[in-house]
C-alpha cells in the first residue's frame, strides 16, 4: 500500500469511527498513555503528515519548525485535518512541536489541544514520578474537556488490548528479522498502520489471524528463537542471543526519528534491486520503538504503571540516552547480520540532524556501511531518494 494510501485508509477508518459515535483524539508524539486516553472513552490515533498538503503556511512558523510540524500546521490551516476530539501535543521533547501546539492554541482557539510533558529521559523513579502526575493532570483535563471520567475497568480493558496487538506486532518484527521471506514488510508496515490509525479490537482480531498464518509455518526450534528474541528486543538487550541467521542475501536495516514504515515501504517498492527479504527492520519512532513498548500492569496506579510502559520504551533522539542507543544499535548491526543502514532525517528535524552522526559513526565501527537519507514529508525529493538508497543498495551488493 503506498502511503496516500494508506492516509485514505486511515482517514476512512476515522471518519467510520466518528460516524459510529466515537470522540477520536490525535496525538503527534509517538508515545501517548493510549490505555488512559481509552479509559476516557477516547479513540487515540496518530496525527498523519499528508504528502499532497504542501506546507505553506511557515510564516506563522518559526524557522527552526520541522517538516513534520509544517506540513501538520498546512493541513490544517487549509481545513484538510481529519476529524478530532482534541490533539495532544508533547512537551519538552523537542522546540518544533512545542512551536506548533503554541500557534496552533492561538491559531484556532476552537480545537482542543491539549500538552503531556515528558521528561528528558529515564531516570528512574523520579522520571516515573514527574510523568504520571503529568498524565494525571491530562487526564484530569480530559474528564473536564468531555465530561467522562477516567474509568477504570475501561483502563483495564484498553491495557489488554494494548498488550495483545503489541504483543503480536513484535513477533511480526521478530520474525520479519529472524525469517524474513515468511511475512513482508509491507504487510508488516500495514499493520502496524493499523495500531498507529486506531488500536481497536477488530485491528488486533486481524493481526492474530494474520499470525495464525505465519506462525503454522514455524518449527518448534524458530517458535523458540523468536520468543528468545523478541524478549530480547523489548528488554533492550541482545547480549544472550545467539542464532544462525541466513545472510545469504544482503540485509538493510532503517533508523531515524518520526518517520512510519509505510512511507519506507512505499519508497522501496519500486526501487531496483531490492527483493522482497532486503529491509528486515525498521528502528523508527513511529515503528519499532512504539511497538516495542513494555506492556501496561494493571496492578498498581493506573498513572504510574502507563509512565513507567511509555519511560519502557526504547528512547527517541529527543531524550537522553545516546550512549545506550548506540550501544543497542551496535548489537543489532552484528547480532542480527546487518549489511547496511538507512539513516533516516526528517527535513529541519534538530534532534535526527544531532542524532544521526552518531549512528553513523557506531555503524562505521562495526563495519557496516550506511547512507543519510533526508525526508520531508510531502516526499518532494522521491526521485533523488530513490536514486540514493538504489545506489547505496548496488554499493553494498558490489562489497
Ligand atoms: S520530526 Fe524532529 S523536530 Fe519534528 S516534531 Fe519530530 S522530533 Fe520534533
Amino acid at each position: 500500500m503506498s502511503f496516500p494510501e494508506v492516509i485514505e485508509q486511515s482517514n476512512q477508518v476515522l471518519q467510520a469511527l466518528v460516524d459510529a459515535g466515537e470522540r477520536v483524539i490525535g496525538y503527534v508524539y509517538p508515545h501517548p498513555p493510549h490505555e488512559i486516553l481509552i479509559a476516557h472513552g477516547l479513540k487515540p490515533s496518530l496525527v498523519r503528515t499528508n504528502p499532497s498538503v504542501v506546507g505553506a503556511y511557515e510564516a506563522s512558523l518559526q524557522t527552526f519548525s520541522c517538516s513534520l510540524t509544517r506540513n501538520l500546521f498546512s493541513q490544517r490551516v487549509s481545513s484538510s485535518f481529519p476529524l478530532l476530539a482534541g490533539i495532544v501535543f508533547s512537551g519538552n521533547t523537542c522546540d518544533a512541536l512545542q512551536n506548533v501546539g503554541d500557534i496552533w492554541r492561538k491559531r484556532f482557539p476552537e480545537d482542543r489541544v491539549l500538552r503531556l510533558t515528558y521528561p528528558v529521559g529515564d531516570f528512574g523513579e523520579a522520571s516515573v514520578d514527574f510523568l504520571s502526575m503529568e498524565i494525571e493532570a491530562l487526564s484530569n483535563e480530559l474528564t473536564g474537556l468531555y465530561g467522562v471520567a477516567f474509568s477504570e475497568s475501561n483502563f483495564r480493558t484498553a491495557a489488554l488490548l494494548l498488550h495483545e496487538i503489541r504483543d503480536v506486532l513484535q513477533l511480526f518484527y521478530t520474525v520479519r528479522l529472524l525469517y524474513p521471506s515468511l511475512i513482508s514488510y509491507n504487510t508488516l508496515s500495514n499493520l502496524v498502520g493499523e495500531f498507529l490509525t486506531a488500536p481497536t479490537q477488530e485491528a488486533s482480531e486481524r493481526m492474530k489471524g494474520k499470525w495464525e498464518e505465519v506462525v503454522e509455518k514455524l518449527d518448534t526450534n524458530q517458535k523458540n528463537t523468536v520468543e528468545q528474541l523478541r524478549e530480547s528486543l523489548l528488554n533492550q538487550d541482545l547480549s544472550d542471543f545467539e542464532a544462525e541467521i541466513d545472510s545469504a542475501n544482503h540485509r538493510i536495516a532503517v533508523i531515524g526519528g518520526m518517520v512510519e514504515p509505510s512511507t519506507l515501504a512505499g519508497l522501496m517498492e519500486n526501487i531496483p534491486g531490492i527483493t522482497h527479504t532486503t529491509l528486515v527492520l525498521d528502528m523508527l519512532s513511529f515503528g519499532f520503538k512504539t511497538v516495542f513498548t513494555p506492556p501496561v500492569s494493571i496492578e498498581g496506579d493506573p498513572f504510574r504503571e502507563s509512565a513507567r510502559s511509555i519511560l519502557g520504551a526504547h528512547s527517541e533522539p529527543t531524550q537522553e540516552g545516546l550512549p545506550k542507543r548506540t550501544a543497542f544499535l551496535k548489537d543489532v548491526l552484528t547480532k542480527l547480520s546487518i549489511h547496511g543502514l538507512i539513516v533516516c532525517e526528517q527535513s529541519f528535524c534538530d534532534p535526527d540532524e544531532f542524532e544521526a552522526p552518531s549512528l553513523e559513526k557506531a555503524a562505521e565501527e562495526v563495519g557496516v556501511a550506511t547512507v543519510k537519507l533526508p525526508l520531508d514529508s510531502e516526499l518532494s525529493d522521491r526521485a533523488r531518494i530513490e536514486g540514493r538508497i538504489q545506489t547505496f543498495l548496488e554499493t553494498i551488493n558490489a562489497s
